[in-house]
């Protein structure tokens, strides 16, 4: 609980630019992709991959391997939000 009424404050603008850690994991978030190869499923669990220096609202470039050695490229960005709560 706050001393302060949260209908008072408010959150003005949009995000343009947090810089996140060396490594930012996303517990809670798996990345699933077909392998256009070989037709299997890969996934990363991002509680244990991360993604290295990714900047909120910016393209970082990721890679996944699959067991038959094909490697797929694509972007993924992070959004974040800033909420006023009670
Ligand atoms: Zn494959």
């Amino acid at each position: 609980m706050s001393d302060t009424d949260s209908s008072l404050v408010s959150v003005v603008g949009e995000c343009r630019g947090a810089d996140l850690d060396k490594r930012t994991y996303l517990p809670g978030l798996v990345l699933r992709a077909k392998c256009p190869k070989c037709g299997d499923w890969m996934e990363r669990d991002m509680a244990d991959d991360y993604l290295s220096y990714p900047v909120v609202g910016e393209r970082s470039a990721y890679a996944m391997c699959c067991d038959c050695d094909h490697e797929i490229n694509f972007g993924v960005i992070v959004h974040l939000t800033l909420e006023v709560v009670p």
